[in-house]
């Protein structure tokens, strides 16, 4: 899932600037796993915009839609009248639905509310770990499944560094050593013989060096990309 987090309030204030009418949006999906940015959420940042306003002499109003997913047009349906008759829409999507409400609503503005941090995993109520960088080329099976990219602090490929000590990585001894947790997982699953290899260089182009990238199933794509513009 995507993680994020809440700006704080007074960020968020500060953003709206001379709008008066403004749409907070919610997203119903990963940020409300992550208590971010779901209709909870959004109301509660309606009534702390609202105490903002009384103490700053604003004057806005506030209304509040809930869409299941703001990186899909088909969610939109039944909302588009409301958003468009806004003079700006605080989005509390991660920053894929920020931007696809910004292509879809193209003369009006929309706000994050959100810092999009990580594609990450929940470890407990509350806490959620990033577990990987969508690096477009997955080695898990060599790696015991677990990430070298997304968990080792340098992205080695064949570490571990010479600062793991006791387990910990040397970037802090809050992080666990990704190479450590490597070498674990890979004993405990009786495959402590793929350390013996010397995984490749590899060619970064299809992660974020390759610059923006996209996915296209061919049986799959029905209408054009430009239906979505309101
Ligand atoms: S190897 Fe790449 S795709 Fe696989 S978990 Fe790590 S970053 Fe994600
Ligand atoms: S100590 Fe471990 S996790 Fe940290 S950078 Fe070195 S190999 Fe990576």
């Amino acid at each position: 899932m995507i993680v994020a987090e809440q700006k704080p309030i007074g960020d968020i204030a500060a953003s709206l600037g001379s709008f008066k009418n403004i749409v907070i949006a919610s997203c119903d999906t990963c940020v409300t796993v992550c208590l971010a940015g779901g209709e909870k959420e959004a109301l509660e940042i309606q009534g702390l915009l609202t105490l903002c306003d009384r103490e700053s002499g604003a004057e806005r109003a506030y209304t509040v839609v809930n869409i299941k997913r703001q990186c899909d047009d088909e969610f939109f349906e039944g909302e588009n009248d409301v958003i468009a008759r806004a003079d700006a829409v605080l989005s509390l999507a991660c920053g894929a639905g920020v931007q696809f409400m910004a292509e879809k609503y193209r003369s009006l503005p929309i706000l994050p509310a959100l810092n999009t941090k990580f594609m990450g995993a929940s470890r407990g109520l509350g806490y959620w770990t990033e577990m990987c960088q969508g690096c477009g080329n997955c080695i898990l099976e060599r790696t015991g499944g677990i990430c070298p990219v997304s968990r080792c602090s340098k992205s080695i490929f064949n570490g571990p560094c010479g600062g793991s000590q006791n387990g910990k990585c040397e970037v802090s001894p809050d992080i666990d050593c990704g190479w450590q947790l490597i070498y674990d997982r890979l004993r405990a699953i009786g495959q402590l013989d793929r350390l013996s290899g010397i995984i490749e260089t590899r060619d970064w182009s299809t992660s974020r060096d390759g610059g923006p990238r996209s996915l296209a199933l061919p049986d799959a794509r029905v209408g054009k990309e430009d239906e979505r513009v309101v």
